[in-house]
């Protein structure tokens, strides 16, 4: 029996993936609701259609632009992405997997290895605690992974506080936008409609989450009113992480496979779900596999990200000034950030002037 812990996109992909392939798969979930709570902004680009076609009901909104806002100027740049509602979303793929066979236990939480084939989770429904046997174990259980604790597997572990929430704002429906520059140290800010009355506004930093949420949201809204809460750790993808310990493995979040330029992880744990489901299923080694699939992708999202974390507002401004010009504009209409690779080479092809930041990248 193969067990994964957490009922997230990353669980509940592999599970169908598994399931599929014949395999007794059953998914534990700490929560008596998938979905909940929701802790995302729910941005994709159209690269999730390559996994599955999103049902009607999981999207709030499709967008075709993206503001781009720095200290002094901002940019308009058309794109094609769609903004979901996260818990349907959680619900539609968990659905996906209990179609092909898995099984989902909801409030079933880990607790802890007893051994390399035996977990103890309890059972907070009746209160109690079990021990289940399984060959393969996966912790597909979010940022606070205590199957990689348990495991020792989640050393050097570094982390984004993504600190968002619902407000009740009226913006273009259309538009997301996204907030760039000192007033946003190491990270970036976004507004993002979710509705006609509603939006999700965030900011992502290593530090001082609540202050420099409070003045975002002073500078954005006015100080609207606070709806719910949305917020949640974002991991930095670590290429050193161990992410196979033998029958153990890890995806998703409690893995680091997130964009590091955006704080995305719903796309890279889909792509590594196909990859572990093949690692499970052909005995191929995952540590391995997965760095050959999504490795060279993270790794350049990284990079970028300590490229942008050394701009200054000046940069920006440049950085903003070249973005603005048709031929930049059309490349990102044509590539989005989950194909970095072809996205990064075409820019620096049509706009060598991108060579100013680039030698900074791997200076
Ligand atoms: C504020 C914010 C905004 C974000 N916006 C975006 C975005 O716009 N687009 C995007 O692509 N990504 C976004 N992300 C990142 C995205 O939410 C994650 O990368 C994604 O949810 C990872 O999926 P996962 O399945 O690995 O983990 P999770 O979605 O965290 O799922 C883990 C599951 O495991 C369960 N669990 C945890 N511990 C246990 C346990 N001990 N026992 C049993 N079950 C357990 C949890 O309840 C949960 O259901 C955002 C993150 C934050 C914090």
């Amino acid at each position: 029996m193969i067990a994964i812990v957490g009922a997230g996109p990353a669980g509940s992909y592999l599970g169908y993936l598994l399931a599929r392939q014949g395999k007794d798969v059953a998914i534990l979930e700490e929560h008596d609701r998938i979905g909940a709570p929701v802790q995302c902004t729910g941005i994709v680009t159209h690269s999730i259609e390559k996994f599955f076609r999103l049902k009607q009901n999981v999207i709030a909104k499709m967008l075709n632009k993206v503001i781009v806002v720095g200290k002094r100027d901002r940019i308009e740049v058309n794109v094609d992405e769609i903004v979901m509602w996260r818990n349907k979303f959680d619900e539609f793929v968990a659905e996906m997997a209990q179609e092909q066979g898995a099984k989902i236990l909801l409030n079933h939480k880990f607790l802890q290895l007893n051994g390399k084939s035996k977990i103890k989770v309890k059972d907070k429904k009746n209160n109690s605690v079990k021990e289940i046997k399984a060959d393969v174990i996966v912790g597909a259980d979010g940022p606070y992974s205590a199957v990689a604790k348990a495991a020792g597997m989640d050393s050097n572990y570094k982390h984004y506080i993504g600190m968002q929430a619902k407000v009740k704002l009226s913006m273009d429906t259309k538009a997301f936008e996204t907030y760039f520059g000192s007033d946003f140290p190491n990270f970036f800010g976004w507004c993002v409609p979710e509705s006609d009355e509603a939006a999700r506004l965030g900011v992502g930093c290593l530090e001082n989450a609540q202050e420099y949420f409070y003045r975002f949201l002073e500078k954005r809204t006015g100080k609207k009113e606070i709806l719910c809460w949305e917020s949640g750790l974002i991991p930095l993808y670590n290429p050193k992480m161990a992410i196979q310990n033998g029958n153990i493995y890890l995806i998703g979040d409690a893995a680091t496979q997130v964009k590091a330029t955006t704080g995305g992880g719903i796309i890279p744990s889909l792509k590594a779900a196909q990859t572990l489901c093949d690692c499970i299923v052909n005995s191929k080694n995952y540590n391995k596999e997965f760095k050959r699939h999504s490795g060279k992708e993270l790794l350049l999202h990284l990079k970028l990200r300590s490229l942008l974390n050394r701009f200054s507002d000046k940069d920006y401004e440049k950085l903003i000034e070249m973005m603005s010009q048709e031929k930049v504009r059309k490349i990102l209409k044509k590539y989005d950030r989950d194909t970095p690779i072809p996205l990064v080479a075409n820019l620096l092809l049509r706009e060598p002037r991108f060579l100013y930041f680039a030698k900074k990248i791997f200076s």
